[in-house]
């Protein structure tokens, strides 16, 4: 049985039982039920799953495991977190973070004034706020006032010029004064994709010589005082764990430096994000080679043996972590709609009196096809189909012939692996790209999984029932835009297989996990598809309850977000209607017609429009 590595990446929040996908909690729902209880509410298309506890356990997780590591090497120094907004700010994500994570203290993270405002607006008093990216004049008069509404905030310094405009500031606000950080800047640098972020030539952060000028500045306007903390960020999944430990012992170094240079407040170090995730589905190729317990021993080891040897206090730890916090809470869930070589049935064939010579052979290795001389025959017939095709090219067989080729030899491929099903995948896998099934997915991958097209970020993917059933189809997905870049193609190093079915007769949902972290935001509106409907989900002991709708927004509020005015759609489409129509009636009913699309998502549905549909419009 394939388990879809969900024993590599699922870290038991997901399991298998009975073939279906549960939700290892409480009463144990399996995903699909809970998928058609949504959908009894006449939601259908893609839907994105929250789930709630799920970032209760990765933020207790992440305090629990420090706590339990700053005890063991009886480190004096405080833990501290915030989430930084970027990774997601959806309400249906964000207000339930601050609420679950006011027992710990758990702050946000800012780096526009959009996300400030957020922060602002529904941080718990007295957790921490920080602030980064590149700031004006204004977002740092926001942050004095942000702290003169009570925030325990912290403005990162990204350069000089935003330390002079705090300076400027400080007689505006008597008194009051936002804690201030320093972004510095590391020789090491994070690895893959977003390795952007840190080392000497990234975008961010002061340099030696900066540094020591800050110092100066901060000194010479009386605000070294409000100076507490340095920050640094390496990037974001940080793999490996070597070059975060270097990142550490370089901004140990810098930190007991800069206490020496009379920074007395100076008390935490902000180690940015960068805790990786693992989303493999595969055995041979995990993404990530170190856990959490590791990360914390090797981020208190290291930054005590620094303050030992320099002779300083333990620093206060601040840690901005958002991939980690975010992904496992949500869940894409995407209706299969079609399997493209299900139009190949044995009915259709029109095999005529006398067939092209090729033809006939192809219908004989279908028929005479057994569990022996399974793969021969498949080989056989792979190589015929090419034959034939370009006999069509060349004009020398009809468009009939043709057609026959393509049935017979998808019917070829799938009594091949039914009859091979027992036998090992890599019989087959040698020519699983020639064989493949294309399943069509009612979602779009730009909106959804932004960082599959834009990174070849590879997200999880299973079916979420039949589980116990034989899964030999190797499978692409495709989206339902008009672009061929939103496809995930089968890939013969991480293969996905799935199942054969019969789409009229049964539903087939796949699940992307770990989506909760980026995907949100960054997704795009290609082909004015929306943000998905979403719901969370709350599970009790005994059953489990669906909160938070939030309906996907309607073909009239897409065009709206693109500048378009509702009432301008509306009106011309309805003058369009009254000058082509005469009767009245006929112009009412086509009118209502078009509204009730208009306010309806644009996401393919499965049902037939039923004939009621036009009746009650007449
Ligand atoms: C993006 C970012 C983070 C979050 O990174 P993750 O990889 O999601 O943990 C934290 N801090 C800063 C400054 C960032 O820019």
């Amino acid at each position: 049985m394939n388990r879809y590595g969900i024993d590599i990446w699922g870290k038991r929040y997901f399991e298998i039982d009975n073939g279906k996908v549960i939700v290892n909690h409480k009463s144990k729902p399996a995903i699909i039920d809970i998928v058609k209880k949504v959908r009894e509410k006449g939601l259908s298309g893609p839907l994105l799953m929250r789930f709630p506890h799920l970032v209760q356990k990765q933020i207790s997780f992440l305090y629990d495991t420090f706590s339990k590591v700053q005890k063991e090497f009886d480190y004096k120094g405080s833990f501290n977190a915030v989430f930084p907004l970027k990774v997601n700010q959806y309400p249906g994500f964000v207000k339930n973070l601050v609420k679950l994570g006011k027992r710990y203290n758990y702050g946000l993270e800012a780096g526009s004034k959009p996300e400030l405002i957020l922060a602002m607006t529904y941080n718990n008093i007295g957790a921490p706020i920080t602030v980064n990216g590149f700031k004006d004049n204004e977002m740092i008069v926001l942050g004095f006032l942000a702290a003169k509404m009570g925030h325990n905030i912290t403005l990162t310094i990204e350069g000089i010029n935003e330390l002079e405009s705090i300076v400027e500031n400080v007689k505006n606000f008597d008194g009051i004064v936002p804690n201030i950080g320093l972004r510095i800047r590391l020789h090491s640098s994070g690895i893959g994709i977003w390795a952007k972020s840190g080392g000497i030539n990234s975008k961010f952060g002061l340099t030696s010589s900066e540094l020591i000028s800050a110092i100066e500045i901060l000194k010479k306007n009386s605000l070294l005082s409000s100076f507490k903390m340095i920050h640094f960020h390496i990037g974001s999944q940080i793999e490996d764990i070597a070059p975060l430990k270097k990142a550490l012992r370089e901004a140990g170094n810098i930190f007991a430096e800069l206490k020496k240079m009379g920074a007395k407040n100076l008390t935490s170090i902000n180690l940015g994000g960068g805790l990786a995730v693992e989303y493999s589905q595969n055995e041979d190729s995990y993404h990530k080679n170190y856990s959490l317990e590791e990360y914390a021993n090797d981020v208190v080891y290291l930054l005590q043996d620094i303050a030992k040897r320099k002779n300083v206090d333990e620093p206060d730890i601040f840690i901005e972590s958002g991939r980690y916090i975010a992904a496992p809470h949500a869940v894409l869930i995407a209706p299969v709609l079609e399997l493209f070589s299900k139009e190949y049935t044995q009915k259709l064939l029109r095999l005529k009196e006398k067939n092209p010579p090729l033809v006939s052979e192809l219908y004989d290795l279908y028929k005479d096809m057994n569990k022996k001389n399974a793969l021969e025959f498949l080989h056989d017939s792979l190589d015929h189909m090419e034959s034939l095709l370009t006999l069509f090219d060349l004009g020398y067989i009809d468009l009939e012939d043709r057609s026959n080729t393509e049935i017979l030899v998808n019917l070829i491929i799938e009594k091949a692996i039914k009859l091979l099903k027992d036998k090992n995948h890599k019989e087959l896998l040698s020519i699983q790209d020639r064989v493949q099934e294309k399943y069509l997915l009612n979602f779009s991958l730009f909106q959804s999984l932004p960082d599959n097209w834009g990174l070849k970020q590879n997200f999880p993917v299973m079916p979420l029932s039949k589980l116990d059933e034989a899964n030999k189809r190797s499978a692409s997905l495709w989206d339902i835009t008009c672009d061929s870049d939103g496809e995930i193609s089968f890939d013969i190093k991480n293969p996905l297989f799935l199942h054969d079915v019969n789409l009229e007769e049964e539903d087939y949902f796949l699940a992307f996990f770990l989506v909760g972290a980026y995907q949100e935001t960054m997704g795009m509106r290609h082909n004015l598809f929306a943000h998905p409907t979403e719901v969370s989900i709350e599970i009790s002991e005994d059953s489990f309850d669906i909160d938070n709708i939030v309906e996907s927004n309607n073909i009239l509020q897409i065009l709206n977000e693109i500048g378009y005015s509702k009432n301008e759609v509306i009106n011309i489409i309805n003058e369009k209607i009254e000058n082509s129509l005469k009767e009245k009636k006929e112009i009412e009913m086509t009118k209502d017609m078009v509204e009730i699309f208009l306010k309806d998502n644009g996401y393919l549905k499965t049902d037939i429009i039923q004939p009621d549909f036009f009746k009650e419009n007449k």
